[in-house]
This record gives C-alpha cells, structure tokens and sequence, in this order.
C-alpha cells in the first residue's frame, strides 16, 4: 500500500481514514465513509483500484467532473475512462473494448447507466474489482440532494455479490447514513465518520462597513491568489465583478441569470487560473474541484450555516492555508427575512427562521468560529485555542457592556415590554420626541441615562443584546423589544454582559493549526505558476491537476535539482516526475542562477 501511495501518488503519508479504508476495500469488505471535502477521498479507492485485478467502477451524478477526474487518474498515470450521455457510440463502444482487454483501472460512469437494461451486460463483460458510489446522499431522500436515478443502485449488491462496494460522500447526519446503508444494501460495512475540522481554514467575521472598499482591501493582501467572492443577489454580483476588473484584477461573474454557455466559459477560466476571482450567488460551486482556492469571501450574509460550511469547504482543498472571510453586517437580516416572512409553509419558516439565527450567532457570538461551525454539526472541538480564527488569534476583543447594558434593559423593562428599538434609544438619549412627551417618557428614571453617548453606541449594543438574546423582538410588523432569561439576569445583576470589538489588523500574519505552511520563495512560486499554467495549457487540463499549490510550495521551500530530489516532494509521482520533472527542474536551477539573492523575498 505504501509502495503504491509514493509510486503513484508521490504522496508520503496517508491522511486520518485512508489507510483503514483501503485496508477494508482490499479486504473484500464494503465502506461507509463520510468524509469533508478536501479529507482525500479519490485516493481512497483510486489506491485499491491500483492493487486489484479487473476495473474499479466509480459511480458520480456530475458529467461535468469525469473529466476533470479522468485527467487527474490518468496524470498519475492511472488508466481511465468514463461513459456518460455526452459520448457518441463508437467512443462507448471503444472504451468497452478497452475495458474487455483489461486495459482500464478506473471507470467512471453517472448512475443513470443502470437503469439502462443492457448496461448490466457491459458490466458484467468485465472483472469489477470494486464499486464506489461518490456523492452517496444523493440516494436518500432525506439527504438535500437526491437522485431519482440513484436508486437503480440498488442492483449492485444483487449482481454483484463478491465485489466489494465503497460509498462516500461529504454530508450525511446518522438518519441519512443508514438510509444509504440500506438502500445500496451495503453488508455490515466498515464506517467512518471523519473530523469536519478543516484545519487548513482560517476562520474570520468583520463587520460589514463598506463592501468595496472591504473586498478590495481584502484582495490587496491576496494578490494574485485564486477565490471566489460570494454575493446574495444577481445585481450585486455584477456590480462587484465590475468593481474588481475596472481595478485590474481578473474577475469573472456567475449567476444563474447567465446563460449557460456564459456560465461554463467563465467557470472553466476560473478553474485553469485563467481568471483570479470569481463573483457568484450561490448558483456557483456544485462541480467545482479546483484545490487551489485560496479564499472565500462572502460580502453578504449566508442563509444558514451548512451553506457557509459547504461555501467556504471549496477553500483549500490541497491542504494549504486558505482564508474565510465573512463580512457582517445586520443590514442584510431584514433582506433574509423578507425572504422568509413569504414562505407559505409555517414550519418551514420557522426552520428558516431558527437557521438565520444561527448564522447571526455564528457572527456575533464571541465564541471561537472553528468550534461554533463543528458544534452545528454535532462534533466537539476539543482545542481551547484553534490558532486558526480571528476570535482565537487575538484580533478581537472582550469588552464589558454591562453597565450600558442594563441602562437599555432597565428603559425596556420600565417602558412596559411595549416599545421598539427607535424609541428605547431615544428615551436612553434623553431624546425630545412629540412620542417621548406624550407618553411621559421624559419621566423615567433611564430617560437620558445614556446621554454622553452617541446614537450609533446604543444601536450597536442593541444589535449585539439581540444576538445574544439577552433582548429579544417580537410582532410583526412593529416588533417590539422584549427581556429574555438572560436579560433579566443582566438586569437583576446576576450575570455580566459582554460584546466583541475589533482590534483593526495588529498584525497580518494567520497562524493556522496543522497545515504544512511555511516559508517559500514567493518569486519562485510566480515562475513555477506560470509554467504550471503553460504546461496545463499545453495538456489541455486545468493547472491544478498538474500540481497542486501544495506540490509548488514545497518546491518553493526545497529547490529540488535533480530528479531524485523532485522525486521526494509531495504529489509528485513516477508519472508526474517523468513527464514534468525536467521541466520544473529547469525552470528552478534558472531561477537560482539567475537571482542568487532570492532568498530575501521569502514570505513568512
Ligand atoms: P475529496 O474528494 O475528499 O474532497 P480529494 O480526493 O480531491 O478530496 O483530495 C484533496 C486533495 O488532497 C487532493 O489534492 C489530493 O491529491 C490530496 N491528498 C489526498 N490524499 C493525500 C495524502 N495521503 N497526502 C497528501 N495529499 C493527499
Ligand atoms: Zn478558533
């Protein structure tokens, strides 16, 4: 195994499950396996397939990923095809040949095959040596994606009773992982339930002050860096498209407002590095699997967390350092909510409703990201300090709010429960409302307690008493403001209240936990992008299936010379090296000759 996992794959090391994974699969037995995106799921039946006789038959819904699969397998110099609706006959009829003759390890096919009475011949024309069923939620109709066509899976275990069945997927609770089970009819199978940590992610909320003077602040300190910016609606994400080429920085639109050859041309430039930014509502992400994004920024807030998980999931995929940035401001909840308030089904808009909440906490709470986002999915982070999240590096603040605090609940609770946040601000200004006086505001105790503060202050800090639900609204359409439990107690002095300020950017530096970074050559990395992208030009295949950034970074930090000293980075097998080894090699010794001082320009 070990010898197939650095001959093949160029890789040292298996990442947590792989091993026990294949070690099952070569064992004869079937798998469960849910796994995050970026967790290394490919290698785990690619490597088995390796070892086995016969053809390993990989079942995924997207046409438009094959390739891209395809190209990678047969880059580490792994026989493989796929069959789909887009192929003529004669190309099927060749890759059934090929696959008599024993000529192809890897096939990939989209599930509809097997509601397609004679597929079942071809499959059974050659030794299967093992099915994987990639995105296996899509069999469960209570997963959020299902597939009809899935269901025809079924048969597998029938017709195929000695070949070994392997499903994974990247989102399943408990009650979709045993529907799965039953209907692929998996048999007693070997189950992980990986970490969703995404250690390699930098977790960080700011609030929203300026949406494109933020962004472009944001893309100064990630130049060049591949990303996608995501947008709530179809206008805005042309807006901020324009905004980012009118500065010169290649950025492509994607909504579904486009049509579709417009949508697949700008994806594809995105994918090969072509253009650096893409600007997209959430239309945009299913099919992508360039590993090389290097940030995630919402400029809007999420509807609800397991977007925003899956959103930012597309962040660094090969492992290296990656940025998510949420800009938030309050200003987008009544657009959600307007959204919501038209939903006809009650229950599902109290659902959508309780999600929104959450992601406002999410943003709000004074709680490390990492360990927020892990909780939602049910899993404890053990880490006091996750080193990888704006709360936990520092660049937030616990501030004391109590005594302010009280003044607003107190002027809440002294109004009667009855008022809204307009006029409990201006009662706690001391404000000389035609309101104030006629209802003898003017008279109560908290009635300009919070003068020698400003409008803003008080708003600011009913907005954070609102996320923590210290003080909740209620009615529609003049909500007005209410003393939860915990404000009472905030009230009566029982417990203190605490809001975040923002320490603007002490420092630039994002120490994250367990990713391989480190220095590299910066420049050097710019030269072997470059000839990255030529060469992927050339193979007519996206760069990052040439080499990943990770492959690069590690060149950029070791200068390998020779062929066995290229041998030992990581990603680069005996395929890879062969065919691109020299050239890098090349590229490398020149830069070295060329610019010997080079080694001051190196990014800490
Ligand atoms: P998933 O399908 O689970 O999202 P992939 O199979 O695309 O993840 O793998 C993500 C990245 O991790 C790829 O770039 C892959 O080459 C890399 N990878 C997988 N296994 C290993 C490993 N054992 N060591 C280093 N890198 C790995
Ligand atoms: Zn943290």
């Amino acid at each position: 195994m070990l010898n197939t996992l650095r001959t093949v794959f160029g890789f040292q090391a298996f990442r947590p499950n792989q091993e026990e994974i294949i070690r099952s699969i070569l064992a004869g037995r079937d798998v469960f396996a849910v796994m995050p995106t970026g967790g290394g799921k490919s290698l785990c039946y690619q490597l088995p397939a390796m070892m086995k006789e016969g053809t390993a038959v990989i079942i995924s819904p997207l046409i438009s990923l094959m390739k891209d699969q395809v190209d990678a397998a047969r880059e580490n110099g792994i026989p493989a095809a796929f069959i789909n609706s887009s192929m003529t006959a004669e190309e099927i009829s060749g890759v059934s040949r090929s696959l008599k003759q024993n000529r192809i390890k890897l096939l990939y096919i989209a599930p509809e095959r097997f509601a397609m009475p004679h597929f079942l011949a071809v499959l059974k024309s050659f030794p299967v040596s093992l099915f994987t069923i990639d995105e296996a939620h899509c069999i469960s109709e209570w997963g959020h994606d299902f597939r009809p066509d899935y269901l025809s899976l079924s048969l597998l275990s029938r017709e195929f009773p000695d070949v070994p069945a392997a499903a994974f997927t990247a989102t399943a609770t408990k009650k979709v992982q045993e529907d799965i089970i039953r209907r692929i009819g998996l048999r007693t199978p070997f189950v992980v339930r990986a970490s969703f940590n995404r250690a390699n992610l930098f977790y960080e909320v700011k609030p929203k002050t300026g949406v494109a003077s933020q962004i472009l602040g944001f893309l100064a300190a990630h130049q060049g860096e591949a990303g996608i910016i995501y947008r709530t609606t179809r206008d805005s994400v042309m807006e901020t498209a324009g905004l980012l080429v009118s500065r010169g920085i290649s950025a492509l639109p994607y909504h579904a407002g486009l049509s579709s050859e417009e949508r697949n041309s700008n994806q594809e430039a995105f994918n090969r590095d072509e253009s650096q930014v893409i600007v997209a509502t959430v239309a945009f992400g299913m099919g992508i699997d360039k590993s090389n994004v290097r940030f995630v920024l919402h400029a809007d807030l999420p509807k609800n967390i397991e977007s925003y998980y899956q959103e930012t999931g597309r962040a660094g995929r090969d492992g290296e350092p990656a940025h998510c940035l949420l800009l938030f401001g309050r200003g987008d909840i009544p657009k959600i909510r307007y959204f919501i308030d038209g939903m006809e089904d009650e229950n599902e808009r109290s659902i959508a409703l309780r999600k929104l909440n959450q992601v406002v906490e999410y943003a709000s709470h004074n709680v490390c990201r990492r360990r927020q986002l892990l909780g939602f999915f049910g899993e404890d982070y053990p880490q006091d300090n996750c080193g990888g999240c704006d709360i936990c590096t520092g660049s937030v603040e616990q501030i004391d709010v109590t005594v302010d605090a009280r003044i607003i609940m107190a002027a809440v609770s002294e109004t009667g429960q009855r008022f809204g946040t307009g006029h409990v601000v201006d009662i706690v200004m001391g404000a000389d409302t035609k309101r104030v006086r006629e209802l003898r505001h003017n008279e109560i105790k908290t009635y300009g307690a919070g003068r020698q503060k400003d409008k803003q202050h008080w708003r600011f800090l009913l907005g954070e008493l609102l996320a923590q639900e210290m003080i909740r609204q209620e009615g529609d359409p003049y909500p007005v403001l209410k003393l939860t439990q915990r404000g009472l107690d905030v009230l009566s002095g029982k417990e203190e209240a605490k809001a975040l300020k923002r320490l603007e950017a002490k420092s630039k530096t994002k120490p994250i936990a367990g990713s391989s970074s480190g220095r590299y050559d910066e420049a050097l990395f710019e030269r072997l992008r470059s000839l990255r992208k030529k060469m992927a030009g050339e193979h007519h295949v996206p760069p990052y299936i040439i080499f990943s950034d990770k492959t690069l970074h590690e060149m950029c930090r070791h200068f390998p010379g020779t062929l066995p000293e290229m041998r030992r980075i990581s990603g680069i097998g005996d395929a890879k090296l062969q065919r691109y080894g020299e050239e890098f090699i090349r590229e490398i010794r020149a830069y070295r000759d060329g610019d010997p001082g080079a080694a001051a320009g190196r990014r800490g």
